[in-house]
């Protein structure tokens, strides 16, 4: 709970980031360290409410009351111990988690709520340079053998909660690398891939498997459970006139090739989705858009457009999703304060092009109809479902009313011994959901492999 007057004596400091003229040039991530002495100033802010809405907001459960008393008294030890026991990717969360719990925080009723997600990001950090974390492997190994299927935060923390209960993980990946969307979507400016590389080196120390290259698509055999975590990935498309022209990439092939470009990969001319110098126009106001802005000015764009279909949303509460909800504010992203040319309630009617290229997109907003000249178009309108071709035709996988795997309450499909968990079961979510998904199955699965489980449910 921290200083029960604490909230009283210290005003929020929120998160700090470089000064966009720097970190604009570089794809460092954006944030500035966090210190601990700040870090224990807004703990201590945390005022002992009683009933703590945040960790009700906070899809995997974090103890944050309990975690922001431990950094407070500085014992930073406990802190990671509570943080552990109900997420196993902090460190992730702790950057980029849009921080569900701080709209739900008691004190956001009448001042500023508690900075939560840095307070983890604080302890995390802390803990790993402190040499707290460790592999810890099982103590005991039962003879049970799962296969995860898919290494995004679905898959891993269900692989990490399955091997902790002492079962043979396997996690099969169709990517070189795993991490799915963290490493391959995300770019390193918001969360940089040396992170995801520190905790899946403890997860391997501890025993976890990794099979990478492997694209699963027939029912692996050997196994006692399956989780699929494959994530969804099948993008929205914008079906109007001229979408056939080149300069039109959806936001996934873009920020997969400029996060491949960042760890040194080379790309072939011809496939090559660059902004350097080209006027660019990013279709669909979401997080995935924000990314594709960031990454455009990096690149070197000459101007960037986001457009959005929907109206521009409010800047404070609107009356229909009062505290604690999560509301659907306007946010203004650090790749929005780089430098873009934000849109609303624009609908694009067509792709007008010049020998086979992209040149203009024709819009209208209201009665208003207009133009707006473009080089590169990229299409960040979200996620329809999973790929319903190879696993999911393969294995047979039946699918709900929006396309994604159908599931009872234990996370099972209808198919015996076949489980599944994050945006695959759940569509197109957020990390910290996929932690709580993957979680969540790996109880289930516990509880299906041996009659019950010492796992906890969150
Ligand atoms: C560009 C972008 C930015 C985002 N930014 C944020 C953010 O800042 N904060 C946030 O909370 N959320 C963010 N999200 C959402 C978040 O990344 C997802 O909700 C989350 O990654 C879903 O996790 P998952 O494990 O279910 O799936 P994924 O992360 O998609 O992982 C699925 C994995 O399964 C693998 N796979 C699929 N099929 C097979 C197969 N047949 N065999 C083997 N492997 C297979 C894939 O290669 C992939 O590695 C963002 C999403 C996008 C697209
Ligand atoms: S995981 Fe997200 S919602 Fe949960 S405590 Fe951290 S920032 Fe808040």
């Amino acid at each position: 709970m921290g200083d029960p007057k604490g909230f009283l004596k210290v005003k929020r400091q929120a998160m700090q980031y470089r000064p966009v003229c720097e970190r604009v040039k570089d794809y460092k991530e954006v944030i500035a360290p966090v210190w601990a002495s700040h870090s224990k100033d807004q703990a201590s802010r945390c005022m002992d409410c009683g009933t703590p809405f945040c960790h009700w907001g906070c899809p995997v459960g974090n103890y944050i009351p309990e975690w922001n008393d431990a950094v407070f008294t500085g014992k930073w030890q406990k802190a990671i111990d509570l943080l552990h026991a109900a997420n196993n990717l902090p460190e992730i969360t702790g950057r980029i988690c849009p921080s569900l719990c701080e709209y739900a925080c008691v004190l956001g009723i009448n001042d500023d709520p508690v900075t939560i997600r840095e307070n983890e990001l604080a302890i995390i950090e802390h803990a790993f340079k402190a040499g707290f974390i460790k592999p810890r492997p099982p103590k005991i190994r039962t003879k049970k053998k799962v296969a995860v299927i898919g290494s995004g935060p679905a898959g891993l923390a269900c692989a990490d909660q399955l091997n902790k209960a002492g079962h043979n993980v396997i996690v099969f990946e169709k990517d070189d690398l795993p991490g799915g969307i963290m490493r391959y979507g995300i770019p390193d400016f918001k969360l940089k891939k040396s992170i995801l590389d520190r905790r899946i080196n403890i997860f391997k120390k501890e025993g976890m498997v990794f099979k990478l290259n492997s694209s699963v698509n027939i029912k692996p055999k050997g196994f006692d459970a399956i989780v699929l975590a494959g994530g969804c990935r099948v993008p929205r498309d914008l079906n109007i006139p001229g979408r056939d022209l080149k300069g039109i990439y959806f936001a996934m092939d873009y920020l997969t090739q400029s996060n491949m470009r960042v760890r040194g990969e080379k790309i072939a001319d011809k496939d090559l989705i660059d902004a350097k110098s080209k006027s660019v126009v990013v279709i669909g106001g979401g997080d995935t858009g924000s990314d594709c802005v960031g990454t455009a000015n990096r690149q070197g764009a000459k101007c960037v457009v986001q457009i959005e279909l929907l109206p521009q949303p409010s800047t404070c509460r609107p009356p229909n999703m009062p505290w604690p909800k999560y509301p659907l504010l306007l946010k203004t992203s650090s790749s929005h304060e780089e430098g873009a040319d934000r849109k609303w309630s624009v609908n694009t009617k067509e792709f007008a092009g010049e020998n086979g290229r992209v040149r203009k997109l024709m819009c209208v907003s209201g009665d208003n109809e207009f133009e707006i000249g473009v080089d590169l178009v990229i299409l960040a309108m979200g996620f329809l479902h999973p790929e319903k071709t190879g696993m999911i035709k393969e294995l047979d996988i039946q699918l709900d009313n929006r396309g994604n795997i159908r599931t009872d309450d234990n996370y099972m499909t209808p198919q015996k011994g076949i489980f599944a968990a994050g945006d695959m079961r759940r569509g197109q979510s957020l990390i910290v959901w996929a932690i709580s998904e993957g979680r969540c199955a790996a109880y289930c699965v516990d509880k299906y492999l041996m009659g019950s489980s010492g796992l906890p449910i969150l």
